[in-house]
């Protein structure tokens, strides 16, 4: 086994798709510490600059002195506390939906509804740029599974001739390595007509887009009957962790009783469940924030194409600057951590083959002048 895992350790370093672990030395912010090195961070998907916010620390502070710092059992046994039953009730009215379930992040959530929904001889369809939990969830249940090209919904519908049993059309909401949005209504048009169950996974959607910050549903005014199955976490624009996933009394009941990833583990800290939901608060307190990055975004896209720089198109907190080779892509990563920079650099089999990229996430942290000295990095080393 050793010598195995060795061969399979060094082809992968051949191949440039090694990837390190960056000890940060200080709380997650728009400007970060690694080794000394002070750094401008565009590599963390706290959209909204929520996870060191003073408030949120002082309410941890608060609700731990109150709750503790563990559930201390899974949710089903004696670990649901009554900030869970709150964010759960939060979640429900904030997404206009029947119902929400919590999980300990979005990675089981995914798993959890799709290998309980599915079984043998049932269908799942993918979008080609789905995140690995949408896939993995579809391999557990056991289901078959196509995957469609990206937006592509003609080679979809083509798929969902070959679709048996049940079937599930699963899309991520914002493509969280190229930051373009699924066409929710069409999508959800087509499903209709297949009597398929379409869900969405909008974890990076989810406090960042819609009037009130509720996500891509909220943009293009899709409810419950659009899409039954509504996953989005609380990692990213939220900025403390957990998952959660809204839709009818039915589905939710379902998921309480049949999810394995659901009741097989303890519950979130309850007092991560009371920060939360404050978090949602300050979704409507401080909407500023929403307008500051969304004006981050547009600058960037408009500048960065003014620079001839390779940038896919994207209105979300997502910036993808393509370079193609995987090499090239680290080199640039590390000549941009030099500078003062960190930025992901983003290979296969996160991203198809020579589509490895720059990915740059804009946060209501950041500051024009972030953004400036980024973009004039960006162009220094093109
Ligand atoms: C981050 C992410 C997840 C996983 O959520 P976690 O709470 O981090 O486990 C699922 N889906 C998408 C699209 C994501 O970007």
């Amino acid at each position: 086994m050793e010598a195995f895992l060795r061969h399979r350790l060094a082809t992968h370093r051949q191949a440039g798709l090694m990837r390190p672990t960056r000890t940060l030395q200080r709380a997650q912010h728009a400007h970060t510490q690694l080794e000394q090195q002070g750094l401008r961070n565009f590599s963390s998907n706290d959209y909204l600059g929520l996870a060191s916010h003073p408030k949120l620390i002082r309410c941890l502070q608060e609700s731990s002195t109150q709750w503790g710092v563990g559930a201390g059992a899974s949710h089903l046994v004696s670990g649901h506390f009554q900030p869970h039953h709150e964010l759960e009730q939060a979640i429900a009215a904030f997404t206009g939906r029947s119902r929400a379930l919590l999980f300990s992040n979005g990675y089981m959530a995914n798993l959890a509804v799709l290998s309980s929904l599915l079984g043998k001889g049932d269908t799942v369809l993918h979008d080609r740029l789905n995140h690995a939990s949408l896939l993995d969830g579809g391999v557990l249940a056991g289901a078959r599974f196509f995957r469609y090209r990206h937006l592509d919904l003609d080679h979809l519908q083509q798929r969902l001739q070959r679709a048996t049993g049940h079937c599930v059309i699963a899309s991520d909401g914002v493509f969280s390595m190229d930051g373009d949005v699924a066409p929710v209504l069409a999508l959800s048009a087509l499903a209709r007509h297949a009597n398929a169950y379409l869900m969405i996974d909008d974890a990076h959607g989810f406090g960042v887009l819609g009037a009130r910050g509720a996500g891509l549903l909220e943009h293009v005014g899709a409810t419950q009957e659009h899409v039954p199955i509504l996953m989005g976490t609380f990692g990213k624009a939220l900025g403390t962790a957990g998952a959660f996933v809204a839709g009818s009394d039915t589905l939710i009941e379902y998921l309480r009783q049949f999810a394995r990833p659901y009741i097989y583990t303890t519950a979130l800290p309850p007092a991560l469940a009371a920060v939360t939901l404050e978090s949602i608060n300050l979704l409507e307190q401080e909407s500023w924030r929403r307008r500051h990055l969304q004006h981050l975004i547009a600058y960037f896209q408009h500048e960065a194409r003014r620079l001839a720089l390779n940038v896919l198109p994207s209105q979300t907190a997502i910036q993808a600057v393509i370079l193609g080779e995987n090499t090239r892509t680290v080199q640039a990563a590390q000549q941009l951590l030099q500078k003062g920079f960190l930025v992901g650099a983003i290979r296969p089999p996160t991203v198809p083959k020579n589509s490895a990229r720059l990915r740059i996430t804009l946060s209501a942290s950041h500051q024009l002048e972030d953004v400036q000295a980024l973009l004039a990095a960006l162009r220094q080393i093109a």
